[in-house]
């Protein structure tokens, strides 16, 4: 056997979660090798400069963005426009809006202790807030509570706070318990529902940590694990500012520091290279057979993560080797889409305040237009918190509006919100339509890859363990792993490190 083709262990994907494992393995002093398929790290949470989609071509982007789930459903001017006058020059374009939990303050940040940090990687702090007829709430940051919120709380005697206070009496058993309970409910026994207001407001927040529209749907035990576990620590220590943020120059450059913590630790990273089988002998891992440029190859380990979202793990390994019920199980579980459309914008039509911050609403179409549910927004201009995204003088407006991957694949449906846009926007802010110099349509039918809803959250997703296949782990925002997103992802890489090496990262 050949020593350079051996590791002790192989990740399968440079997503925020393979990296995380990756960087956790090697730091212990374990050979690690990350396949990657594309030419770069980040997966899902990619960024492309606009220069680069104008020199490599309409087709190279389409086959990116398909790669990461995500498609162009349209645009203004046509895309050969945008193109040939190079409208995106200047511009950096995350696949998709790509906000970052508390400002990197969650999960995010507990991984970057465990690696000695990453002072290289800015973060650009937004607050956010929720728009409801005609007036802005502020979601609760670090200490600090909107006095409108608090005063309606205040006089109709309704539990506004609890949202935020009640994870902390709670024990993880009880909020196991709870993963199988919706928001909605939650909401209403708490008595929370009698304010308009303020269940609103908590909607609008729920769903911007779940992605699901339906408040009947996203699991508060979700919730209250990632307020519990990765923001009370940071409350304590003083570094819960933002309810958000954006990560300096896009979101990849967070996956290229790590990338590069990697190798420094010795760690190894292939792109362009893509595992076409992981190697099963007599029921345990030994090797992933790998497409790379000049042609197929071995690598062997005795353990082989896979980072890909788990609804694909059938693509590279065997059903045969796991129980028919759990297959089935794994490849049914659904994530969750959104139209995410890119603006470059002349002129700023919104107060600096609101331009700056990141703004939500709960109905921007509703359901009787033939969604599962009121469509959400969430929106921010990126560039007014980081300017380094847009050329100078432009504006880019980011936004994403969840929709489930069946809706994700509808034209007729993705059109309505495409051609609503625009106008609900107008209606806000008076001028706003006229601001705008392109706009790119992006759809993506996986931007959760499992939805955190009451029957897929938490605990209940793929666990980072293979029980049937010995060597076998998963980390990623499918596997086991809680909170928003790109944190989540992370938190299933410290997890499944933590699995591997029989050491606690402080997330069980
Ligand atoms: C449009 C959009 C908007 C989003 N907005 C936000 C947001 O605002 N905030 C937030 O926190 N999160 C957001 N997310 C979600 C976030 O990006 C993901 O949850 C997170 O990046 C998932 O990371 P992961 O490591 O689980 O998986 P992935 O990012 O899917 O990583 C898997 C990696 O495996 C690679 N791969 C796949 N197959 C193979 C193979 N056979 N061989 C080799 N490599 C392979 C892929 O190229 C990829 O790099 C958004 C996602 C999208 C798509």
């Amino acid at each position: 056997m050949n020593d350079e083709t051996r590791y002790d262990a192989i990740v399968i994907g440079a997503g925020v979660g393979g990296l995380a494992v990756g960087t956790l393995l090697a730091r212990e002093g374990k050979k690690v090798l990350i396949l990657e398929q594309l030419d770069r790290p980040g997966g899902r949470a990619l960024s492309v400069r606009g220069e680069e989609i104008a020199d490599r071509g309409l087709d190279w982007y389409r086959k990116l963005l398909s790669s990461q789930y995500t498609y162009i459903a349209g645009s203004e001017p046509d895309l050969e426009t945008i193109i040939k006058k190079r409208l995106l020059d200047g511009y950096t374009l995350d696949i998709g809006y790509h906000a970052i939990s508390a400002n990197g303050a969650g999960y995010m940040l507990d991984f970057e202790d465990c690696i000695g940090g990453l002072p290289e990687v800015e973060k650009h702090g937004a607050h956010f807030g929720s728009h409801y007829k005609g007036k802005i709430y502020r979601d609760v940051a670090g200490s600090s509570i909107d006095p409108e919120l608090k005063r309606i709380a205040k006089e109709g005697r309704i539990p506004y706070l609890s949202f935020y206070t009640d994870p902390y009496g709670l024990s993880d058993d009880d909020i196991d318990e709870l993963e199988k309970v919706s928001f909605k409910e939650w909401a209403d026994k708490k008595g929370i529902s009698k304010s308009d207001v303020i269940f609103n407001h908590l909607h609008t927040v729920s769903t911007l940590f779940s992605t699901i529209n339906d408040p009947g749907d996203i699991s508060i035990g979700d919730i209250f694990r990632y307020f519990k576990h990765a923001f009370l620590p940071k409350l304590h220590r003083g570094v819960l500012g933002w309810a958000g943020g954006f990560i300096g120059h896009g979101a990849m450059e967070w996956s290229k520091a790590v990338a590069q913590k990697i190798r420094d630790l010795g760690g190894e990273i292939r792109f362009e290279a893509r595992v076409t089988q992981i190697l099963v002998d007599q029921g345990r891992v030994s090797g992933v057979r790998v497409e790379l440029p000049k042609g197929e190859t071995t690598f062997q380990a005795d353990i082989v993560i896979s980072n890909i979202p788990a609804q694909h793990t059938f693509k590279i390994i065997d059903r045969k080797y796991f129980p028919e019920a759990w297959a089935t199980r794994v490849e049914t579980m659904y994530g969750y889409g959104s139209y995410v459309p890119y603006m470059g914008l002349n002129r700023l039509v919104m107060p600096e305040g609101e331009a700056k911050m990141g703004l939500k609403n709960t109905c921007v179409l509703p359901k009787s237009e033939g969604f599962d549910y009121d469509v959400y927004i969430c929106w921010n201009i990126q560039s007014a918190v980081d300017p380094s995204v847009a050329p100078g003088g432009k504006y880019l407006y980011t936004a994403y509006l969840p929709v489930t991957e069946k809706e994700a694949m509808n034209r007729k449906l993705i059109s309505k919100i495409m051609h609503r846009l625009p106008e609900f926007m107008e209606e806000i802010y008076p001028g706003f339509k006229a601001s705008i110099d392109w706009k790119l349509d992006l759809v993506c039918w996986k931007l959760e890859g499992v939805a955190k809803s009451i029957s897929q959250a938490g605990t209940q997703k793929v666990p980072v363990r293979s029980e049937h296949v010995k060597g076998l782990f998963f980390a990623g925002d499918t596997a086991k792993g809680y909170g928003v997103a790109m944190d989540c992802a992370i938190a299933s890489g410290m997890i499944c490190a933590g699995e591997i090496l029989g050491k606690d990262f402080g997330i069980r």
